[in-house]
């Protein structure tokens, strides 16, 4: 398999939760899964270190990456600056076939939200945000925010409540309703305060690691 399928393979099920923050990366077992040699996941795994995904450890190898609560504020704040300035663009361009992808994409979150599939869930509602950059179609600011969005999925695997979903289609539907009215400042007011939102719901406290001093288990009574 070529390194480029690979990169897409791993990332995908980072992305769609499949593998948590924080798991191991055994190269031996992705060269076996993948049908090649060590150093082709190596070079694959680096990739996905530069783009933020994938940490290397000097001796634990690879993990799949575990934002800090340093990074998620920093995630957020990005996200801010550039899907409120978006604002004005996405009324802009917007026509009616762009409405009827953006409705039909409402649809099928609400059809992940009843299905249970939380990965799914996910996938669909974070990718909304990506549609609406692709409206307006700057490849540049399109490739930064499926950056941000893919650390955005770590974020929440990592900080969220299990029962507090807030990027939803309900949300979602709200911000549509202000590019059909087209009202920027409405649609750029409502994003800002999605974003605060979802960002409020997570638990951003650092973990501190568990530490069990196995002395005071094995201590002679
Ligand atoms: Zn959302």
């Amino acid at each position: 398999m070529d390194e480029a399928l690979i990169y897409q393979e791993i990332h995908s099920a980072i992305a769609g939760r499949r593998l948590q923050p924080g798991v191991r990366l055994v190269e031996d077992q992705l060269a076996e899964t993948f049908g090649v040699n060590r150093m082709r996941i190596r070079s694959v795994l680096r990739t996905l270190a530069h783009d933020k995904v994938v940490t290397l450890h000097r001796n634990r190898g690879a993990v799949v990456a575990h934002p800090t609560v340093r990074e998620a504020k920093e995630v957020f704040a990005a996200r801010r600056l550039i899907e409120v300035a978006l604002a004005p663009e996405i009324v802009r361009v917007a026509d009616d076939e762009s409405l009827a992808r953006l409705r039909a994409h409402v649809r099928e979150e609400r059809r992940c939200e009843s299905s249970n599939d939380r990965a799914r869930e996910l996938h669909a509602s974070h990718g909304f945000h990506t549609l609406l950059a692709e409206l307006v179609g700057n490849r540049v600011i399109i490739a930064f925010l499926r950056e941000l969005m893919t650390r955005s999925s770590l974020i929440t695997a990592a900080y969220e409540r299990p029962d507090v979903s807030s990027c939803s289609h309900k949300a979602h539907g709200e911000l549509i309703r202000f590019i059909a009215k087209r009202d920027s400042a409405g649609l750029a007011g409502a994003m800002l305060q999605h974003l605060q939102q979802i960002e409020s719901d997570l638990i951003l406290v650092e973990r501190a690691e568990v530490v069990t001093d196995l002395r005071s288990i094995f201590a002679r009574r």
